[in-house]
């Protein structure tokens, strides 16, 4: 069980996992800070579940080091971490009660019985199945097994909380109240939290920091706010974001020296500011890509690129105008629903 002298710190160094040719994590440093709810965010294969499978203990490094609370855990299996896991696959025990599936881990290391009932009635009560303790997994919908599975993992109370996509078999209302349930959860509970997630959204809205991963590589840790104004590096930039950011090729015209620095795209020069500046100065050749959120692109008949409108997305509280310039290269401007909208195929 969770004991108050652990904190749930965990340090990664140097962990790789290899499958053969793959290479899963390469060269993995990570710090989780004491309760601290860390996202590790990343497309499909990137690596992300690997490396938490590693910090439960259900698989083990090639190589580097894993500490939980300053003990090196790397050769510790899974059952003797101070650790929980939920899984998008949650394995409830089909013969058994709600009740029964809850307490398992409880009854396990044979917890008396008001204890017990203590721990139930609470994780029930936050995970709204105080009125489905009778009921077998067969009689639940996808979403309140994995309420139960949550609660599972709840009544250990233990110092690390893991959760693999947990949100994933839920529909998109209850995808969302969950998710502010666990944040929540996480408050009170007051463990640390690493959970997986290919979901942008996801991220950005539990995370105190997320750690974005791509092809087995950390390409950033910091808290959402950063990740999203300051991405280390263009795959980040493309990733996080809804509608993503533009990405356009430019060069540089000019730098600084007097005048500003502006840089040319399609052979339209466009002045830039000083962060935009820095990073102009540092390219060799003078290529750049230049990224613009959507929502920092407006529309403007005397503006310096022009593109032609090919689909006007309308969400209902906003609209997504999709262009193209004239080399073929896409771009996405938000614009709000009070605002006058171009047509299809305008320019
Ligand atoms: P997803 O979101 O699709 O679950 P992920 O980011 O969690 O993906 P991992 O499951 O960690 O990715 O897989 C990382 C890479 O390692 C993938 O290329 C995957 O095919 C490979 N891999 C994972 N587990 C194994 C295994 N047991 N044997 C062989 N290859 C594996």
């Amino acid at each position: 069980m969770g004991s108050s002298d652990r904190n749930g710190a965990i340090q990664l160094r140097g962990v790789t996992r290899r499958f053969g040719d793959v290479v899963a994590v390469r060269d993995l440093d990570l710090d989780v800070a004491e309760r601290e709810f860390l996202v590790l965010l990343g497309p499909s294969g990137c690596g992300k579940s690997t490396a938490l499978r590693m910090i439960a203990g259900l698989d083990l490094p090639d190589e580097g080091t894993i500490e939980i609370d300053g003990e090196d855990v790397t050769d510790v299996v899974a059952r003797d971490r101070d650790v929980a896991m939920v899984f998008q696959s949650y394995a409830l025990y089909p013969h058994m009660t709600v009740r029964r599936n809850i307490e398992f881990p409880l009854r396990n290391r044979k917890v008396p019985k008001a204890e017990r009932d203590e721990a139930v009635a609470e994780a029930s009560r936050i995970l709204a199945l105080d009125q489905l303790l009778d009921r077998r997994p067969a009689q639940l919908s996808g979403g309140q097994r994995q309420r139960v599975a949550l609660a599972r993992a709840i009544v250990r109370r233990p110092t690390v909380f893991l959760m693999d996509e947990p949100l994933s078999n839920l529909d998109a209302k209850l995808r969302e109240q969950t998710r502010a349930e666990l944040i929540d959860l996480q408050r009170r509970l007051e463990t640390t939290v690493v959970y997986v997630t290919h979901d942008q959204v996801e991220a950005m809205t539990m995370g105190h920091r997320i750690a974005v991963m791509v092809d087995g590589v950390l390409q950033q840790v910091g808290p959402p706010g950063d990740v999203y104004d300051r991405p280390a590096n263009v795959f980040v930039a493309g990733f996080i974001g809804n509608p993503p950011m533009n990405l356009l090729d430019a060069r540089v015209a000019s730098t600084g020296d007097g005048g500003g620095t502006s840089v040319e795209i399609e052979g339209e020069r466009v002045e830039v500011g000083s962060r935009l500046a820095a990073a102009a100065a540092r390219t060799s050749n003078g290529d750049l890509v230049v990224g613009i959120r959507p929502e920092h692109l407006r529309i403007d008949p005397s503006g310096p690129l022009a593109a032609t409108v090919t689909v006007v997305e309308s969400l209902g509280h906003e609209r997504h105008v999709v262009a193209a310039t004239s080399a073929g290269q896409s771009v996405i401007v938000r614009v709000g629903v009070e605002d006058p909208s171009p047509a299809d195929g305008e320019t």
